[in-house]
């Protein structure tokens, strides 16, 4: 946030001076048309020149220099930064409005600091380009009520004058608290949807049913996991689950029941193999990576996972429910995490072979 808001900041630097090129092209046009038309003599053209162009724009280009100074500095609190841009933006407002006294409407100019007070999204920055553009424009009248009446003063056009500046700056501000609602609310929109989509995310990854990790979030950890222990040479293991019978299960005692025994078989795992990872790899089979841990205790740890669960009693259930189990260990550098799932795999099915309800390791 503090980068974007700094990089606003050189930005706006930027757009200073392109604003004081500009002004001083606009100038230094009216001169030459003044000239052109015969309005001006030679001498009174260079001299429109020194006045009114050459001096308010080193003027300009003076501030131009403290302000970048100070919105460089990294020293300068960020919001004295921001005042700065503001108080920098009014100098030259003042500055250029004093030097074309004969031109009123350029007061028009000191809502540019309240407008773009808006972007920051706080109150206390808009209200403070107000006050600042009401100060600068009474400033400017006040000059030309002191320096610049000529035969031509008119008071009930110079209040009106003044009155419509003041209009026009008041607008601005309503203009700017509308753009900072806006920004506000745009801004509370898009946090709103970087935490749905953050939350989104690790809803993608769990199984709703037992609160494990599912089969895609599984192969990422094992990835992960198989990287890790060829770095750091700590063991590493794998067991694959499939409840025995679970067809028959579900055909005697309904797919409710049968959820619960998922459910169950779940708790269990993670119960005793805390500290690993227990993933639920699809309908009736797990999966636990084992982390810095040898073949012969991650088998024991599902032996007493098969314990446990084979002497759970499900009141709707007359005998014990069982599962079968392969258990494998991370040796070759150069195994990928399908191919270690594959070997654990070919356990659980010499495990079913045998007879079901047993863990099978290799060795
Ligand atoms: P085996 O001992 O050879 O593994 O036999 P099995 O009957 O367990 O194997 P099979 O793969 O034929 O059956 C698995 C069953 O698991 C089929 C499917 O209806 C059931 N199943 C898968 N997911 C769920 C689930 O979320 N809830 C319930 N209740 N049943 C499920
Ligand atoms: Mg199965
Ligand atoms: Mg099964």
């Amino acid at each position: 946030m503090k980068e974007l808001y700094n990089k606003t900041l050189k930005d706006y630097a930027r757009i200073l001076l392109a604003c004081i090129g500009a002004v001083l092209i606009a100038e230094v046009f009216f001169g030459i048309i003044k000239l052109a038309a015969g309005d001006f003599s030679a001498s009174k053209f260079m001299s429109y020149l020194w006045i009114k162009a050459i001096l308010p724009s080193g003027l300009n280009v003076g501030i131009y220099f403290v302000a970048r100074g100070v919105m460089e500095s990294p020293n300068v609190k960020l919001e004295t930064k921001i005042y700065a841009t503001f108080c920098s933006l009014d100098a030259m407002c003042l500055i250029t409005t004093l030097a074309h006294r004969d031109f009123p409407s350029l007061c028009a100019a000191f809502i540019l600091p309240v407008v773009t007070s808006a972007i920051y999204g706080q109150k206390k920055y808009i209200r403070f380009a107000f006050e600042l553009g009401i100060f600068g424009t009474l400033i400017s009248f006040a000059a030309k009520f002191a320096l610049g009446r000529g035969d031509d003063f008119d008071v009930a056009t110079y209040v009106i004058q003044g009155y419509i500046s003041i209009l026009v700056l008041v607008i601005s501000l309503f203009i700017a608290m509308l753009i900072r609602r806006f920004v506000e609310n745009n801004s509370v929109l898009i946090e709103e949807g970087l935490e749905n989509q953050a939350s989104l995310k690790d809803r993608v990854k769990v199984d709703a049913m037992t609160g494990l990790i599912n089969h895609t979030a599984f192969y990422d950890e094992l990835d992960n996991q198989i990287r890790e222990s060829d770095r750091s040479g700590e063991p590493l293991c794998i067991s694959v689950v499939d409840i025995d019978n679970f067809k028959s299960v579900n055909d005697t005692y309904g797919h409710a029941n049968g959820d619960q025994v998922i459910i169950t078989l779940a708790q269990i795992m993670s119960d005793v193999c805390k500290g690993h990872i227990v993933c639920r790899y699809g309908g009736e089979e797990f999966s636990v990576i084992f982390k810095n841990c040898k073949r012969k205790e991650a088998a024991a740890l599902m032996e007493q996972v098969l314990e446990r669960f084979r002497t759970t009693e499900f009141e709707w259930c007359d005998h014990a429910i069982t599962f079968s189990c392969g258990v494998c260990q991370h040796y070759d550098i150069r195994t990928t995490a399908e191919e270690l799932f594959m070997q654990a795999d070919k356990y659980l099915y010499r495990a079913k072979r045998g007879g079901k309800n047993q863990v099978v390791s290799e060795g």
